[in-house]
This record gives C-alpha cells, structure tokens and sequence, in this order.
C-alpha cells in the first residue's frame, strides 16, 4: 500500500527518482527516470543500480569508490557530484546530457535502502555558458569601452568570424566607433583651421591697435580717455603738453576736482570736470555720429591757453551702459585770437564807416529836399541813386556791426514780454513801399485765437523778420506774392514767410545761414547784398531757443519758418553763436 502511494506521487515529479536496496537492486523507477534514461521501469526493476546508470563525471567513468552503491551502503556518505565536475548520463538511446544527481541511503524497516534523485540540467548549463560567455565578451569590450568614454576611438573593436547575439552590438559599436573616429578627426581638424583663424585675427587685431595707438599718439590734438570714476586710462603727447602733466603720473590715478593742492594738476582737472571751471563756456557742435558735449576754457598751467574740449560719451555696445569718456582737447588760442582781431578789425572799420555814411545821408537827404535850390530831373535821379547806394552802405555797416557784436558776444539781448503781431505788423509797413514799387502783393494772415504774449527781444526779432520779408521782397518777380502767417505750433510761435519767387538751387541751400554766403541765383537778380541777414536771423532764433529753417524750390518760392518758444524757460542762458551750432 505503502509503495503504490510512493510510486504515485513520484510519478508526478519532474526529476528521474531510482530507489534501491543496500546491494544495489532497483526495487523502484519514477516515470521521468524512465523517460530520462531510455528504459521501461521493468527493465530497470531488478537491475544493479550501478550498472544500469551510464554516469560518468565529466567524461571520465566513476573509480569503484566513487559508485553509488558503495558511497551509500559501504563508505555510508551522501553520493553527490564532486564540485569542480559535472556529472553525466549516458541513455540507452546514446544520449548524454548533464545531470544535477544525489542520493541518500535510510533505513526502512530495518533495511538500508537507496533514493536516487537526478535531473537533466542541460538548459542550465547552457544558460551557464551562455552567461559566462556574456560576462567574457562584456569583459572582453571594456578596455575599448574605457578609451571611448575618454574620447579615444584609436581602438575599433573586431567583429569575431562566427556570428552570435554579440555580433549585432559589435557591428554597431564598429559603425559608431568608425563615425566617433572620424568626427573627432574633422573637429580635431576644424578646430586646427579654427585656431589657425583665431591667430590671425588676433595678428590682425593687434595691428590695427597699433596702428590706432600711434595715429592717437601723434594726433595734434590731445586725447584723454577714462572711465566714469574718472581713473585716467589714456593720455596721448599732445594732451600731456597742452595740460603740462606727465604721464606715468596721471595714468591709473583718479583725477578730482579736490586734487587742487597739486598746482600742475589744475589744467587736466579743469578738462576732465569743464562744468567747474569759471571760464567754461558750453558751444553747440555739429557733431551728429557721437553723443558729443562741445565745450571751451581758458587755463592758466603750462601757459594761458583757450581749449576747446570735445567729450564723447563710450557706451558698451550691446548693454548701452556708460563706461567712461574720451576727451578731444583742441588748443583753440590762436584761432580765438585770429577771430578776436578779424571782429575787432570788423566793428572798428564800420564804426569809422557809419560816421561818414550818416553824414553823406543827411547831405544827399537836404539836398534831395530842394534845401539848397531846385533840382533838375536829371540832378534829382544822379542824387536819388547816390541816396539809394548810400543805404545800402549803411545797412551792410549796421548788418557787419551786428555780426561782429554776435561773435564778440557783445549782441546785448533784452528779453521782455512783448506783443509779436505788432511786431510783424511794423516789419510789413517796412516793406510795403518797396513792395508795392516792385508790383508785390503782400498778405498776412494768423491763427484766429489771436496770439499769445510771451518773452522775446522785440528789436533783434524785428531785425530778423525784417530780413526775412525783404529777403521775399527783394528776391520775388514783379506780380509774386509774400504771405506771412503767425500761428502757435507745440508750444512755439511759428512765423512762416513764403514767397513766389526764384527759390534756392538744391545744392546750395545747406549754406544758406552761413555768413557772407549769397546764391548763384541771386546774385544774378540782385547785386547789392551782403549775406548777412539770414545769419542774423537764424542768430537771433538760436539765441531765443527756437530756430530757423526753410524749404524751397529754385524758380517756384520758399517758405521760410521762424520759430520762437513761448515758454521763456526755454531760452538758453549763456551766449551762443552760429560759428558754434
Ligand atoms: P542777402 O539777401 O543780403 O544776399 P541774406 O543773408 O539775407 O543776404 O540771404 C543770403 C542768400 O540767401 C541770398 O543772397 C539769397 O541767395 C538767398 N535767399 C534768402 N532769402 C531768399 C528768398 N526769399 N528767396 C530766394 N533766395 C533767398
């Protein structure tokens, strides 16, 4: 009963299980024992356990001491399979396969039996093959996967001659390698031509500097340049004779106005802070490129100089922050002198002129009056001639003398509020005689709200405006038309004054406010003419803080617009001239 159940419940297990007696007689075969070595459990029951399990261990046959029977019954021990072996079974069939086997021997009933346990373990060698296999091959690519990772790709590693599942991997990691190789070839390479590049430019950038170095060192003018807490960066020979200093004692030290002990600093800090000094004198430039301030002193170290010092602003390029400033600083000593003389020269030959030229006007005008007899017509129009050139002597003289006190600085301005439509009216009754002689039509209109009073200096207004409507006069043909107009424009009075008349040539109308300047046109129409007015005019507007401007068209009119602030606070405080602006 016993053995039936055994023999059940052994016939479910997967592993071949033999059981025998103490002489070695198969006295019981599981199913899977059976399969395992190719023999009904018949053929096997009865037999000498040793005899019929072909076991070798590797491929050696067992020694008699190491059989089953006699490590079970005589040495009494364990049988398993010596751990640095692997056990083998032969089947009928001739098939080896590897085998995990054991037994054990108890005592049943008084009698030692055997229970013999074996298992076909070749999938798992295989496995085992499999894995070391792996682990020699993974071991086998870690010295080529080393270099790479420190981005040396010298060592491609071999694809073996037999294919396996590593092959893949190889001929990828040949294929990524061989790539890896020959990109870090062409950066190497790229970054050779690169290199190359960056010494040339670099060749190239400290020639330029030296080149910029010596054009700033030999520059007439001098040149300082330093940063926003006035440290000293650059100081060329120009500048450290202009300023009397030294530059291995300025250069990297900040200069201060409070520096004033040091007597032979005092020019160089009258440079570097203008705003400070008594004698500094603001001047409008016509620099449009740099954000430059434009402005002249007097110093007193090494000698007494007049400097006209330009300073410009260097702002990094791509934040637009303020780094420091670079300083142009020109000795403008003797052109001042040079000026100073010709204006001088100037006021003193018109004011020896005007004495006569009133006299002979007073003259001409009694003897013109018939005070000393009648005249003949012919009399009459010799004198009236002579009247006539007479005035226009007398006002070149008054226009020459208003230059020179401008640029003498001399040109006393009275500011007051005044009533600018009066002011427009008196300068058309000043013109409307001429006018009306030459068949000129002239009109006036203005802003229907009537204008506001505000600040301005009512004589120099007169005299500029008086320019501009007999400059529309004088250079429109008969049967043209002057129109004036007076209207408020953003907080500034605009006076236009337009006629039809010959126009400015295009390309000389960018000279028009400059002195003495007269237009080719013109100077075929009218002969008499000094080329002062439109200075004047445009004087006048700067000095009030408005301007001038025109536009025109040769042989169609010009339009020219007068513009003076309303709000006084606008008008400038120093003096200006138009040299400057
Ligand atoms: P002047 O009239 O004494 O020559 P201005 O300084 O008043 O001197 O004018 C300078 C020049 O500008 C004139 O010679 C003339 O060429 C030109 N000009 C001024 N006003 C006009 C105008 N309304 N039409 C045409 N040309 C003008």
């Amino acid at each position: 009963m016993a053995q039936s159940i055994l023999s059940g419940v052994l016939s479910f297990v997967a592993e071949g299980v033999i059981v025998c007696t103490s002489d070695g007689t198969i006295t019981l075969v599981n199913p899977h024992a059976s399969l395992l070595l190719d023999y009904t459990s018949d053929e096997l029951t009865g037999k000498h356990v040793d005899d019929m399990l072909a076991l070798t261990f590797d491929s050696s046959p067992l020694k008699p001491k190491e059989r089953i029977t006699y490590v079970l019954f005589t040495a009494e021990k364990v049988f398993t399979v010596p751990r640095d072996k692997v056990a083998y079974l032969t089947s009928r069939s001739g098939r080896k396969f590897p085998v995990f086997i054991s037994a054990r021997s108890f005592p049943v009933e008084g009698n030692m039996v055997g229970v013999l346990v074996f298992r076909d373990i070749t999938n798992e060698k295989e496995l085992e093959k499999y894995k070391n296999n792996t682990a020699r091959r993974l071991s086998e690519l870690t010295p080529f996967l080393q270099r790479a990772a420190t981005g040396d790709f010298s060592i491609i590693p071999e694809i073996p001659y037999q294919e396996d599942e590593f092959t893949e991997l190889l001929v990828g990691l040949r294929l990524m390698t061989e790539d890896l190789h020959e990109a870090k070839r062409i950066t190497e390479e790229y970054s050779g031509r690169l290199e190359k590049q960056v010494e040339e430019k670099t060749q190239e950038i400290v020639q330029a500097r030296i080149h910029t170095e010596t054009i700033i060192e030999n520059l007439t003018d001098g040149l300082l340049e330093y940063d926003d807490e006035f440290t000293l960066l650059r100081i060329n020979r120009a500048a450290e004779t202009l300023l009397g200093v030294d530059r291995e004692e300025v250069v990297g030290k900040e200069i201060l106005p409070k520096d004033t002990d040091k007597k032979h600093w005092q020019s160089i800090i009258n440079v570097l802070h203008p705003a400070l000094s008594s004698t500094a004198r603001k001047v409008k430039y016509p620099m449009t490129r740099f954000n430059a301030e434009v402005s002249e002193i007097t110093v007193q170290y090494p000698l007494e100089r007049e400097l006209q010092i330009i300073t410009v602003p260097i702002t990094e390029r791509t934040t637009g922050k303020q780094q420091g400033f670079i300083k142009i600083v020109r000795d403008i000593t003797r052109e001042k002198s040079i000026s100073r003389s010709k204006s001088e020269f100037i006021s003193i030959a018109a004011h020896q002129l005007r004495t006569p030229l009133s006299a002979i006007k007073w003259t001409l005008h009694m003897v013109l009056n018939d005070n000393d007899g009648p005249l003949n017509a012919a009399q009459r129009e010799l004198l009236h001639n002579g009247y006539e050139t007479n005035e226009k002597m007398i006002q070149l003289v008054n226009d020459l003398l208003n230059v020179a006190r401008i640029e003498e600085g001399r040109f006393g301005y009275d500011f007051k509020k005044g009533d600018i439509m009066s002011v427009i009216q008196n300068v058309i009754e000043f013109v409307k005689v001429p006018a009306r002689e030459r068949g000129i039509e002239i009109e006036m209109t203005s802003s229907k709200e009537g204008l506001p009073l505000f600040i301005f200096d009512t004589d120099k207004v007169t005299l500029a405006l008086e320019n501009l409507v007999d400059n529309a006069v004088k250079y429109t043909l008969a049967g043209g038309k002057v129109s004036l107009d007076a209207s408020t424009r953003d907080e500034y009075l605009e006076i236009k004054v337009q006629d039809t008349g010959i126009g400015i040539p295009q390309k000389q109308i960018n000279m028009l406010f400059t002195k003495f300047f007269r237009a080719d046109n013109a100077l075929h129409m009218q002969t008499s003419g000094s080329g002062l007015g439109l200075y004047l005019a445009k004087n006048i507007a700067m000095r009030h803080g408005g301007s001038l401007r025109v536009e025109s068209k040769e042989g169609a009119g010009s339009v020219f617009f007068f513009r003076l602030p309303l709000q006084a606070e606008r008008i400038p405080k120093g003096d200006i001239s138009l040299d400057e602006m």
